[in-house]
Protein backbone atom coordinates (compact mmCIF):
# COMPACT_ATOMS: atom_id res chain seq x y z
CA UNK A 1 0.00 0.00 0.00
CA UNK A 2 1.70 3.69 -1.05
CA UNK A 3 1.15 6.24 1.49
CA UNK A 4 0.36 10.14 1.37
CA UNK A 5 3.04 12.07 1.53
CA UNK A 6 2.77 15.73 3.01
CA UNK A 7 5.78 18.55 3.02
CA UNK A 8 5.06 20.94 5.71
CA UNK A 9 6.11 24.44 4.84
CA UNK A 10 7.54 26.08 7.21
CA UNK A 11 11.37 26.63 8.05
CA UNK A 12 10.49 26.55 11.65
CA UNK A 13 12.40 24.26 13.41
CA UNK A 14 9.42 24.47 16.56
CA UNK A 15 6.97 24.32 14.12
CA UNK A 16 7.92 21.20 13.02
CA UNK A 17 8.36 19.54 15.58
CA UNK A 18 4.33 20.40 16.88
CA UNK A 19 3.15 19.29 13.66
CA UNK A 20 4.76 16.10 12.79
CA UNK A 21 3.54 15.56 16.91
CA UNK A 22 -0.25 16.67 16.26
CA UNK A 23 -1.04 15.25 12.65
CA UNK A 24 0.50 11.86 13.46
CA UNK A 25 -2.01 9.39 14.21
CA UNK A 26 -2.52 5.67 14.60
CA UNK A 27 -1.85 2.94 11.88
CA UNK A 28 -1.30 5.95 10.42
CA UNK A 29 -0.55 5.74 6.40
CA UNK A 30 1.14 9.28 6.02
CA UNK A 31 4.53 10.87 5.12
CA UNK A 32 5.55 13.50 6.55
CA UNK A 33 8.36 15.66 5.42
CA UNK A 34 9.92 18.48 6.73
CA UNK A 35 12.29 21.31 4.91
CA UNK A 36 15.06 18.82 6.24
CA UNK A 37 14.24 16.50 3.64
CA UNK A 38 12.75 18.30 0.78
CA UNK A 39 13.66 22.27 0.68
CA UNK A 40 12.46 24.86 -0.78
CA UNK A 41 12.62 28.46 -1.52
CA UNK A 42 11.44 31.25 0.87
CA UNK A 43 8.12 32.54 0.21
CA UNK A 44 6.48 36.40 0.96
CA UNK A 45 3.99 36.97 3.77
CA UNK A 46 2.95 40.01 3.00
CA UNK A 47 -0.84 39.77 1.74
CA UNK A 48 -3.42 41.01 3.86
CA UNK A 49 -5.29 37.87 5.36
CA UNK A 50 -4.73 35.30 7.08
CA UNK A 51 -5.97 32.75 4.04
CA UNK A 52 -4.56 34.66 1.68
CA UNK A 53 -0.81 34.27 3.15
CA UNK A 54 -1.28 30.49 3.63
CA UNK A 55 -2.82 29.79 0.80
CA UNK A 56 0.38 31.35 -1.07
CA UNK A 57 2.87 30.08 0.78
CA UNK A 58 1.17 26.37 0.52
CA UNK A 59 0.60 26.67 -3.36
CA UNK A 60 4.23 28.17 -3.67
CA UNK A 61 6.01 25.24 -1.98
CA UNK A 62 3.93 22.86 -4.04
CA UNK A 63 4.20 23.89 -6.93
CA UNK A 64 7.87 23.92 -6.57
CA UNK A 65 8.09 20.37 -5.01
CA UNK A 66 5.58 19.01 -6.64
CA UNK A 67 4.16 17.66 -3.53
CA UNK A 68 1.15 18.52 -1.20
CA UNK A 69 1.79 21.12 1.36
CA UNK A 70 0.56 22.07 4.56
CA UNK A 71 1.37 26.10 5.82
CA UNK A 72 0.32 28.24 8.29
CA UNK A 73 -0.17 31.65 9.16
CA UNK A 74 -1.06 33.41 12.57
CA UNK A 75 -1.26 36.81 14.07
CA UNK A 76 -3.05 38.29 17.03
CA UNK A 77 -5.97 40.62 16.62
CA UNK A 78 -6.98 43.37 19.66
CA UNK A 79 -10.90 44.39 19.58
CA UNK A 80 -10.30 47.39 20.44
CA UNK A 81 -7.83 48.28 18.10
CA UNK A 82 -10.29 46.68 14.94
CA UNK A 83 -8.76 43.91 15.12
CA UNK A 84 -4.71 45.29 14.43
CA UNK A 85 -1.81 43.85 14.38
CA UNK A 86 -3.96 40.95 12.39
CA UNK A 87 -1.74 39.24 9.74
CA UNK A 88 0.65 42.39 10.23
CA UNK A 89 1.60 40.88 13.36
CA UNK A 90 5.26 40.08 12.73
CA UNK A 91 5.57 43.65 11.33
CA UNK A 92 3.39 45.40 13.28
CA UNK A 93 6.26 48.06 13.90
CA UNK A 94 7.61 48.49 10.76
CA UNK A 95 9.66 46.16 8.12
CA UNK A 96 12.32 44.48 10.15
CA UNK A 97 11.01 44.78 13.68
CA UNK A 98 11.89 42.84 16.66
CA UNK A 99 9.44 41.03 18.54
CA UNK A 100 10.02 43.30 21.50
CA UNK A 101 9.73 46.11 19.16
CA UNK A 102 6.11 44.93 18.37
CA UNK A 103 4.87 44.43 21.50
CA UNK A 104 5.84 47.49 22.90
CA UNK A 105 3.85 49.20 20.13
CA UNK A 106 0.92 47.77 20.85
CA UNK A 107 1.14 48.11 24.95
CA UNK A 108 1.97 52.11 24.28
CA UNK A 109 -1.53 51.59 21.76
CA UNK A 110 -3.62 49.83 24.44
CA UNK A 111 -2.26 52.38 27.45
CA UNK A 112 -5.34 53.99 28.78
CA UNK A 113 -7.59 51.26 27.90
CA UNK A 114 -9.74 48.97 29.41
CA UNK A 115 -11.06 46.68 27.09
CA UNK A 116 -7.97 44.15 26.53
CA UNK A 117 -9.74 41.37 24.96
CA UNK A 118 -7.76 40.15 21.95
CA UNK A 119 -7.33 36.50 20.07
CA UNK A 120 -4.86 34.73 17.99
CA UNK A 121 -5.63 33.59 14.94
CA UNK A 122 -4.27 30.38 12.67
CA UNK A 123 -5.14 29.65 9.18
CA UNK A 124 -3.78 26.42 7.83
CA UNK A 125 -3.98 25.44 4.07
CA UNK A 126 -3.45 22.29 3.20
CA UNK A 127 -2.71 22.46 -1.13
CA UNK A 128 -3.08 19.32 -3.08
CA UNK A 129 -4.02 20.96 -6.45
CA UNK A 130 -5.24 24.29 -7.68
CA UNK A 131 -8.81 22.25 -7.68
CA UNK A 132 -7.85 20.40 -4.30
CA UNK A 133 -7.24 22.49 -1.41
CA UNK A 134 -8.38 22.89 2.38
CA UNK A 135 -8.18 25.51 5.09
CA UNK A 136 -8.76 25.26 8.73
CA UNK A 137 -8.83 27.52 11.10
CA UNK A 138 -7.88 28.17 14.85
CA UNK A 139 -8.39 31.04 17.54
CA UNK A 140 -7.23 31.36 21.34
CA UNK A 141 -8.79 33.95 23.13
CA UNK A 142 -7.90 35.94 25.87
CA UNK A 143 -6.34 39.55 27.57
CA UNK A 144 -3.65 41.82 26.81
CA UNK A 145 -1.73 42.61 29.91
CA UNK A 146 -0.56 45.58 31.10
CA UNK A 147 2.56 44.82 31.01
CA UNK A 148 5.90 41.88 29.71
CA UNK A 149 5.70 39.25 31.95
CA UNK A 150 8.05 35.50 31.45
CA UNK A 151 10.90 34.73 29.45
CA UNK A 152 9.33 31.71 26.97
CA UNK A 153 7.76 31.85 23.81
CA UNK A 154 7.98 34.28 21.09
CA UNK A 155 5.98 36.85 19.58
CA UNK A 156 3.66 38.37 22.09
CA UNK A 157 3.45 35.57 24.60
CA UNK A 158 5.08 38.31 27.22
CA UNK A 159 1.79 40.10 27.15
CA UNK A 160 -1.06 37.59 26.05
CA UNK A 161 -3.32 36.38 28.94
CA UNK A 162 -5.41 33.25 27.71
CA UNK A 163 -8.67 33.19 28.83
CA UNK A 164 -9.21 31.00 32.33
CA UNK A 165 -5.27 31.65 33.22
CA UNK A 166 -3.48 34.21 35.28
CA UNK A 167 -0.09 33.79 33.39
CA UNK A 168 1.20 35.35 30.12
CA UNK A 169 1.83 32.53 27.41
CA UNK A 170 5.36 33.35 28.17
CA UNK A 171 5.20 32.30 31.58
CA UNK A 172 3.33 29.59 30.64
CA UNK A 173 5.21 26.12 30.21
CA UNK A 174 5.65 25.17 26.63
CA UNK A 175 3.66 21.90 26.84
CA UNK A 176 0.60 23.66 28.41
CA UNK A 177 1.04 26.83 25.63
CA UNK A 178 1.23 24.06 22.88
CA UNK A 179 -1.89 22.18 24.14
CA UNK A 180 -4.08 25.50 24.03
CA UNK A 181 -2.73 27.04 21.21
CA UNK A 182 -4.61 28.35 17.96
CA UNK A 183 -1.85 26.58 15.50
CA UNK A 184 -2.87 23.44 17.58
CA UNK A 185 -6.46 24.10 17.24
CA UNK A 186 -6.53 24.39 13.16
CA UNK A 187 -3.81 21.44 12.73
CA UNK A 188 -6.21 18.88 14.83
CA UNK A 189 -9.00 20.11 12.51
CA UNK A 190 -6.75 19.34 9.63
CA UNK A 191 -5.60 15.73 11.17
CA UNK A 192 -8.68 14.57 10.01
CA UNK A 193 -8.80 15.48 6.30
CA UNK A 194 -5.62 13.80 6.25
CA UNK A 195 -6.48 10.65 8.05
CA UNK A 196 -9.83 10.87 5.23
CA UNK A 197 -6.72 11.30 2.22
CA UNK A 198 -4.18 8.60 3.98
CA UNK A 199 -7.15 6.03 3.22
CA UNK A 200 -7.06 6.93 -0.03
CA UNK A 201 -2.98 6.57 -1.15
P1 LIG B 1 3.34 33.12 11.99
O1 LIG B 1 2.42 33.25 10.81
O2 LIG B 1 3.10 31.88 12.79
O3 LIG B 1 4.79 33.29 11.58
O4 LIG B 1 3.00 34.32 12.98
C1 LIG B 1 3.11 35.69 12.56
C2 LIG B 1 3.34 36.58 13.77
O5 LIG B 1 2.20 36.52 14.64
C3 LIG B 1 4.52 36.17 14.64
O6 LIG B 1 5.71 36.75 14.17
C4 LIG B 1 4.10 36.72 16.00
O7 LIG B 1 4.37 38.10 16.06
C5 LIG B 1 2.61 36.54 16.00
N1 LIG B 1 2.26 35.21 16.59
C6 LIG B 1 1.68 34.16 15.96
N2 LIG B 1 1.50 33.12 16.80
C7 LIG B 1 1.98 33.53 18.00
C8 LIG B 1 2.08 32.89 19.27
O8 LIG B 1 1.72 31.71 19.47
N3 LIG B 1 2.62 33.62 20.26
C9 LIG B 1 3.05 34.90 20.09
N4 LIG B 1 3.00 35.54 18.93
C10 LIG B 1 2.46 34.86 17.88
Amino acid sequence: MSSFCLLLGTKNPGKVKEAKEILSFPGENLQILSFRERNFADVDESGETYADNSLKKARYISQETGLPVLSDDSGLEVFSLNGAPGPRSARFAGPGSTDEENLHLLLDKLKGVDDRGARFVTVATLYLTSEERYMTRGTLRGSISREARGESGFGYDPIFVPDGFDKTLAQLRERKKNEISHRRKALEKMRDKLKELSRRA
